[in-house]
């Protein structure tokens, strides 16, 4: 916290300043200085309006700039109960009068934070070592108001000190919100080392993996994709788990996994360097394909909990951790569900849940769920793995048992006996995996037709969940049927958007890309009668 002993130092610095800088008018007294700046204070408080002033509110003079018309420029930071507030800082522009002018700022929401910290000090700590390294050298985390963001918020600023591959020191700042324990924003004027690893995974083979060196220890953590990491919680459902590290610093140890699940401190990273890998793949995929760069698109990374509890046979985003969290499944039916197209799914929630956001109940929670399985899929192309080469099906690595050994199939949902192949009136009321069916067949179709063949009919007028037509479609690709959605996704469909919303945001959004005449929206309408949702 800044002590009023430093707030005081500031603005005498200021005053003093002030006397010998050019861009000061020469002629203004320390006195009429003084009056000057008083007149701001007031001036903030009176235009509180403009200003987002309001109680609890305080300021430190920081700067004070006079132009040779007697127009003066003040530059305050603004505390709220004590606290600093990072994106309060405001300049009021006075005229030579002292009249107000107007005010410079970036806040842009009146500062109504948590009363107080949910998460502890401890925690908070521990979430900026997991995904930065480094120690605290005993300096205590600050709380303060972080208003860069939309919401202005209380959270910690976590010191972290540390040491780069060369010997070069790090200083990271990193905020962590108070109440939800998220990573808000992180800067270092020094870059993190980045090194090249290897990783040998459940699934998808021996990968290429970006690691971090830090004080000896390969960290399996990403520099080059915000700093995304993978923690092991260890059959823990709580806490927050421990980054997977190698020792040592040399290409030769900076390898994580030994390709088969077990017990041994290596095993247990193997089903890590599955989920880091297929978080990074789909990193690289959102950057490359739709220029996204991370959830958030604010290049800052999420991170991934594995063995997460016992014997848990499922995955989750946590859009509060900004995480997501991945169950080592039965064993017998499932295994750890940290496929490629099931790491790409979990964190394409967490993108629906920084654009669109769409409610995950009722048709609206079909085409969240959906959105998942299509850039899960798009993700499994993307990365060309031999060893999980691209499907229209989704988790069949990790199923190992049944008839149908996968989680769901986007070419005939229905297969499983209980998704929709097609729409109709009450498809809002399945589950949302299960009326995700008609978005993850329309995606098919549109990407790739009917085939002689190949299952996947077209949906009769009239029908119900099982599709019985004959209907023929001519696919217009995958890659084009990935940018129609994403941008559907990410212009057109907002919370509560249905089957019939997403047909006229998918056209819309063909339209924007193709034109209005092109065979792509010609196609999107068409594939969307194919499905029951004319
Ligand atoms: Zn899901």
């Amino acid at each position: 916290m800044r002590t009023p002993t430093q707030i005081t130092v500031i603005a005498i610095a200021a005053a003093l300043l002030c006397l010998g800088s050019p861009s000061w008018a020469g002629s203004l007294t320390a006195a009429d200085l003084k009056k000057s700046e008083d007149r701001a204070l007031a001036n903030v408080k009176s235009f509180s309006g403009y200003t987002l002033h309001g109680a609890d509110h305080a300021y430190s003079v920081a700067d004070h700039v006079v132009d040779s018309d007697g127009v003066q420029h003040i530059r305050l930071n603004r505390t709220f109960r004590d606290m600093r507030v990072l994106g309060g800082d405001l300049v009021v522009h006075n005229e030579s009068s002292g009249n107000f002018r107007n005010a410079s700022m970036s806040l842009a929401r009146a500062i109504n934070p948590a009363r107080t910290a949910t998460v502890s000090m401890g925690s908070a700590i521990k979430l900026a070592f997991n995904a930065y390294g480094g120690s605290t050298n005993n300096v205590a985390p600050e709380l303060m108001v972080y208003a860069r963001g939309d919401i202005p918020a209380l959270a910690y600023d976590v010191r972290l000190f540390g040491q780069q591959a060369d010997g070069t020191p790090m200083e990271m700042h990193v905020i962590v919100d108070a109440s939800t324990g998220q990573i808000l924003e992180a800067w270092n004027d020094i870059k993190t080392s980045a090194l090249a690893g290897t990783g040998k995974s459940l699934y998808s083979g021996t990968v290429a993996l970006t690691t971090d060196l830090v004080t000896g220890k390969l960290n399996l953590r990403d520099p080059g994709r915000g700093n995304m990491y993978t923690v092991n919680m260890n059959s823990l459902t709580t806490g927050v788990g421990a980054i997977f590290t190698v020792t040592g610093a040399t290409t030769a140890a900076n390898v994580f996994g030994t390709g088969a699940t077990g017990l041994t401190a290596a095993a247990m990273q193997t089903v890590g360097v599955d989920a880091e890998y297929g978080t990074a793949v789909t990193w690289d995929y959102f950057k490359n394909v739709h220029a996204r760069t991370g959830i958030a698109n604010n290049g800052v990374g999420s991170y991934n909990q594995v063995h997460y509890g016992s014997k848990y046979a499922n995955a989750f985003w946590s859009d509060t951790c900004f995480c997501m969290t991945f169950g080592d499944g039965d064993g017998t039916i499932l295994g750890p569900l940290v496929s490629l197209d099931i790491t790409a799914h979990e964190m394409t929630h967490g993108i629906t849940a920084r654009t669109a956001n769409l409610t995950y109940s009722g048709e609206s929670g079909g085409l969240n769920e959906a959105t998942s399985d299509i850039f899960g899929t798009a993700v499994e192309y993307y990365a060309a793995n031999t060893t999980d080469a691209g499907d229209y099906l989704i988790g069949e690595k990790v199923v190992k048992s049944g008839t149908n050994k996968f989680l769901r199939s986007m070419i005939t949902p229905s297969i499983d006996g209980v998704s929709a192949d097609c729409w109709y009136s009450t498809v809002g009321t399945l589950d949302v995996h299960f009326s995700s069916g008609v978005a993850n067949h329309f995606f098919y179709l549109l990407s790739e037709g009917t085939k002689a063949g190949v299952p996947s009919k077209t949906c009769a007028a009239g029908n119900t969940r099982v599709a019985s037509g004959t209907g023929t479609l001519t696919g217009i690709t995958r890659a084009k049927a990935e940018k129609i959605w994403y941008r559907a996704l990410t212009v057109y469909m907002t919370s509560s958007t249905n089957f019939a919303g997403a047909r006229a945001a998918t056209i819309s959004a063909a339209k924007d890309l193709y034109g209005i005449t092109s065979v792509e929206q010609a196609a999107v309408a068409a594939a969307w009668t194919a499905v029951g949702r004319p």
